[in-house]
């Protein structure tokens, strides 16, 4: 469903991402780990169009979002018309949540589907009372983002993301910003989701047990480049490279 071809991405003269090669495939749940600073979240950006790539091509749904001009190598993005469409494919929650403060949560969900879709009133009340019961938070719709708890905000955030219903869902490290005691349940609604739907997931995340239970494939990000990519338990349990190691020993 997505494919990076050999893409680059530099900030100023720091040349963060060294050609990164990357297949993801429909349903796939993928966990990417790697040291701070690696580029893990930067790959994710490119594909909301969040950054820019500033070598390679990008591919989603067969569409190009991202394709680099075969003369001058200028990249190019894809045209509006394009863009909506892989725009609608293509979920993420980030580590701090960006909810709407001024809107409950139930009109956090509601919004983008009654202004982006353009999706009836009553039908996007009913569709997002039912993410956010998926999600646990059933009970307190007419609350506002500030009275909830952070591992409350991020599971409104991922309502707000499965209500679009996309293809593929991003997570950008998405327990890291909460206090110890509410990870657990923020973990627990990716793993119901990894469990039972269909859409593919990336997640950029420092939790290996969590990586190990829940991720068909994870990628080692390192000095650039996609240093390792297997299994979850070749990689995480397996794998004989050093330097992944040294990174593990960190964080299991
Ligand atoms: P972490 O685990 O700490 O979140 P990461 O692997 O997700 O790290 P990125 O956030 O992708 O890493 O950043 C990779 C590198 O690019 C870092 O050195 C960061 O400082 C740099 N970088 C990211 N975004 C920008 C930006 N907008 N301008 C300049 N440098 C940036």
């Amino acid at each position: 469903i997505v494919s990076y071809k050999d893409v680059h991405k530099s900030f100023g003269d720091v040349h963060v991402l060294k050609g990164i090669n990357l297949d993801i495939y429909p349903s796939e749940k993928i966990a990417i780990i790697g040291p701070s600073g690696s580029g893990k979240t930067t790959i994710i950006r490119m594909l909301m169009t969040l950054e820019e790539p500033s070598e390679g091509d990008i591919i989603v749904d067969g569409e190009n979002l991202w394709k680099m001009e075969k003369g001058n190598g200028e990249m190019v993005r894809a045209s509006d018309k394009h863009l909506h469409g892989i725009r609608d494919d293509i979920g993420m929650v980030f580590q701090h949540f960006n909810l709407f403060p001024h809107k409950t949560i139930l009109n956090n969900c509601v919004m983008p589907l009654t202004s982006v879709r353009k999706m009836p009133k009553n039908e996007a009340i009913e569709l997002s009372k039912e993410m956010l019961s998926r999600v646990g938070l059933g009970d307190k719709l007419d609350m506002y983002p500030s009275s909830l708890s952070g591992g409350q905000k991020q599971r409104v955030a991922m309502a707000r993301a499965l209500v679009m219903k996309p293809k593929i869902m991003l997570f950008d490290e998405v327990t890291s910003a909460l206090d110890p005691e509410l990870v657990g349940e923020v973990l627990e609604v990716i793993r119901d989701l990894a469990r039972t739907e269909e859409m593919a997931m990336v997640m950029v995340t420092h939790e290996m047990d969590f990586a190990l239970e829940i991720a068909d494939r994870v990628l080692f990000l390192d000095g650039g480049k996609i240093a390792e990519s297997g299994s979850a338990s070749e990689v995480i349990e397996h794998s004989e490279n050093p330097r992944l190691q040294d990174f593990l020993k960190r964080f299991r």
